[in-house]
């Protein structure tokens, strides 16, 4: 028997087709009435519907959101939440919008919607992480965590192939990450399983048919279950390799953890048995790392750091900063052991 503490979020969840349709009930249930929509500039025109479809409890959209949570643009949008008297946000996205109603709500204590349009998992989490001067830093609180989520499978057909794939194995490292996790528990490990399979199964039929419904509605509750796991316990080597590889090299994040992920699985494999039978039987294979190596070429995904600009000359400085304060890890992180793994991912090699 393992002992082990289980701490339920508090967030409500919606899931369905159709669910932005119930966009006001959800406003009324959090007893708000002027909400600001949050979205990228590629997204604006999505937020702008939005905002027509809640009349007078829509206050206005800041379409201004990116990547990795800038906090410049967060004091611009501070700015317009003060200028409009908003009481909520409603993010319209993925995870660069929804970090930025995260930031909001860290400033103002905002009630918070959550609208995923990608299967990044960040609507399900207390954390969230900003980046000043090129620095990001990471934190956890419960007073970032949306207190609603309208998971609406129909605003993910849009979700361009490469996205979707990457996206989607970016909510796997979730789960297997959640499978070895110090804090891990039983919960959690069901949750992590049944996402794993339900992202494998749909993606390749996503890669195929970016339009096949029942593919998306699977790969769409995947991605929930997977940013739970997330939300619940603590990540290891292969979230601290990619938020070293993103924070400090600017490479793209759902990319990044997409080639990354088989790599820092075969590394931890020998320290975490049962998490590899969990994850092989998830992935209907019989090797964790080499299912997700061929799950990545099955829906179109790149295989190497360099295909991202990331060089060869650049292992030796990742290293060591991966290797300087090192997450919780079920196998020792050593210098050599995370330079050999590094320059495998930098070549895309198939993992041994
Ligand atoms: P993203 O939010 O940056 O979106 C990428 C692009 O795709 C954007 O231009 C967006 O507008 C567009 N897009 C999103 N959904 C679309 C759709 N359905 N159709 C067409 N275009 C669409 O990408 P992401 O991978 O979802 O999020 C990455 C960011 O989220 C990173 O900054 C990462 O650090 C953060 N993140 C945070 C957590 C957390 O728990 N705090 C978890 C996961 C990711």
């Amino acid at each position: 028997m393992q002992p082990f503490v289980y701490n339920g979020l508090p967030s409500r969840v919606v899931f369905g087709r159709g669910t932005l349709s119930r966009l006001s009930e959800e406003l009324a249930h959090l007893g708000c009435s002027r909400a600001l929509v949050l979205a990228t500039p590629q997204q604006q025109q999505q937020a702008q519907d939005v905002l027509q479809q809640l009349g007078d409890k829509g206050v206005g959209v800041y379409a201004n959101a990116a990547m990795h949570t800038p906090v410049e643009i967060t004091d611009d949008a501070m700015q317009v939440v003060k200028e409009l008297d908003v009481d909520c946000t409603i993010a319209i996205g993925g995870g660069s919008t929804i970090g930025l109603g995260k930031a909001i709500a860290l400033r103002t204590g905002l009630a918070q919607i959550a609208i995923p349009t990608t299967y990044a998992g960040s609507e399900m989490t207390p954390i969230l992480g900003e980046t000043r001067d090129g620095e990001k830093t990471t934190q956890r609180t419960l007073d970032v965590l949306p207190e609603t989520v309208i998971y609406d499978v129909d605003l993910t057909l849009t979700l361009p192939a490469g996205m979707s794939g990457t996206s989607g194995i970016n909510a796997i490292a979730h789960a297997v990450e959640a499978l070895y996790a110090r804090d891990g528990n039983p919960v959690i490990a069901l949750m992590a399983e049944e996402g794993i399979a339900a992202l494998a199964r749909s993606l390749p039929v996503i890669a195929n048919d970016l339009s096949n419904v029942d593919a998306r509605a699977d790969a769409l509750y995947g991605a929930w279950l997977c940013g739970a796991c997330l939300g619940s316990v603590g990540m290891s080597l292969h979230h601290k390799l990619c938020h070293t590889l993103g924070g400090s090299f600017n490479l793209p994040h759902a990319e990044t953890h997409t080639i990354v992920l088989p790599y820092a699985v075969a590394y931890n494999a020998p320290a975490a048995p049962q998490a590899m039978m969990r994850i092989q039987r998830a992935l209907g294979c019989d090797d964790a790392a080499t299912g997700l190596y061929d799950l990545g070429r099955a829906v179109g995904a790149p295989s190497a750091l360099s295909e991202l600009g990331f060089g060869i000359n650049d292992v030796d400085k990742a290293t060591a900063m991966a290797t300087r304060n090192p997450y919780w890890n079920p196998r020792d992180i050593t210098v050599d052991g995370i330079a050999r793994l590094l320059s495998n991912a930098q070549a895309g090699l198939r993992p041994q």
